[in-house]
C-alpha cells in the first residue's frame, strides 16, 4: 500500500491578504467527503483557530492536528513576495509555538506532534525550536530540487535540507521532479515547481496531478525510495464565491476556480484510487507504515 498524506494547512483567509475565517464553513463538507472516502488526514492549524473556533475541532476528531503556527505567523527567513509579513527573533518564535500547542492541545484533546510553516518558510532555528518543544515531525518543505532528499528524513541541525541527526524528521511535500517550468495565467514565475496541491488541481486539473504523481513515483522508484505522496490545501480553497476576489491585491491563482475545488478533489480521490493501492494516512500512521 503507498501511504498519501492529505494535509489541509487551517488557516485565516488568504494569508496575509486577508484575517477572516469564512474558509473554516467548508471543513464539516470537506471531513465528511473524506469519511465518505475512508481518509485519515491531517490538519495544521493555527492555534488562533483553537482559541477563537473550538467548534471547528469537533469535526476534525478522526483526523490528526498539527500546529500552523499561532497566527500564521514567519518562521523562516523573509522573502519578497510576503510583503508586509515581518521575520521574528528566535524568543518570539518560541513563545508563538508554546502558545499555539497549548491552544490546538486545550481544544483538540490531542497531543501535537506535528508542524507545518506558514508560507511553506522554515529555518534550522526553527526546527530546533520544534525538537526541543517535542515535536516530532515537521512538514514544511518541498521535494522539488535535484540533490535535495526526495524521502522522509532526518535534517543536520545546521542544513535543513541535508541528512544529518535531528530526532525529529522532516516530511516533504510533494512536488513534479521533472515538470519545472509550467505556465498559467494567474501563477507567478516564483510558483512554477508542480507542486501536488489543491491550487494546482484548479489550475491544471486532475489529468495534471495524476501525471506529477506518476513522475514522483518515477523518481522515487529509481531512487529505490518507499513510494509516498504528500497532497496540501487550504481551508480557505473550499470557498465556492471567495470574497477575496473582489480585491485587486489577491493574486488570481488563489481564487481561480474555487467553485469546482469540491468535485476536483472528489475526481482526484477517486482517480488515484483507482490507479494505486493506497492508503491515506495521518503523519503518525504513514511514518509506521514505512517504518521510520
Ligand atoms: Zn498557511
Amino acid at each position: 500500500m503507498i501511504p498519501v498524506l492529505m494535509t489541509v494547512d487551517t488557516e485565516q483567509d488568504v494569508a496575509p491578504y486577508f484575517a477572516s475565517h469564512e474558509g473554516l464553513n467548508y471543513i464539516p463538507s470537506l471531513t465528511a467527503l473524506f469519511e465518505r472516502e475512508k481518509i485519515q488526514a491531517t490538519f495544521f492549524v493555527t492555534g488562533e483557530i483553537g482559541e477563537k473556533h473550538p467548534e471547528v475541532f469537533e469535526h476534525l476528531e478522526d483526523h490528526e492536528i498539527g500546529c500552523h503556527g499561532l497566527h500564521h505567523e514567519l518562521y523562516g527567513r523573509k522573502t519578497p513576495w510576503l510583503g508586509k509579513v515581518h521575520e521574528l527573533s528566535l524568543g518570539e518564535r518560541k513563545d508563538c509555538l508554546v502558545k499555539a500547542t497549548h491552544l490546538l492541545e486545550r481544544a483538540s484533546h490531542t497531543e501535537v506532534k506535528g508542524f507545518r510553516a506558514p508560507y511553506f518558510q522554515i529555518d534550522e532555528a526553527t526546527l530546533t525550536i520544534l525538537e526541543e518543544l517535542g515535536y516530532g515531525y515537521d512538514s514544511s518543505l518541498y521535494t522539488y530540487r535535484y540533490g535535495w532528499p526526495f524521502a522522509v528524513y532526518h535534517p543536520a541541525s545546521d542544513d535543513r535540507l541535508a541528512r544529518g541527526s535531528m530526532r525529529l524528521v522532516e516530511i516533504p511535500v510533494s512536488c513534479d521532479p521533472f515538470a519545472d517550468e509550467i505556465g498559467h495565467p494567474t501563477l507567478p514565475s516564483s510558483r512554477r515547481h508542480f507542486r501536488l496541491n489543491l491550487t494546482f488541481l484548479r489550475l491544471f486539473g486532475v489529468d495534471a496531478c495524476i501525471k506529477a504523481m506518476e513522475n514522483i513515483k518515477t523518481f522515487q522508484d529509481f531512487l529505490h525510495l518507499p513510494p509516498f505522496f504528500v497532497f496540501w490545501m487550504h481551508s480557505w480553497e473550499l470557498h465556492p464565491d471567495p470574497p477575496w476576489k473582489n480585491d485587486p491585491s489577491v493574486p488570481a491563482y488563489l481564487y481561480w476556480n474555487c467553485d469546482t475545488s469540491f468535485s476536483l478533489l472528489e475526481s482526484f480521490i477517486k482517480e488515484i484510487k483507482k490507479r494505486w493501492k493506497i492508503c491515506f494516512l495521518t503523519a503518525p500512521g504513514a511514518l509506521r507504515e514505512m517504518r521510520i
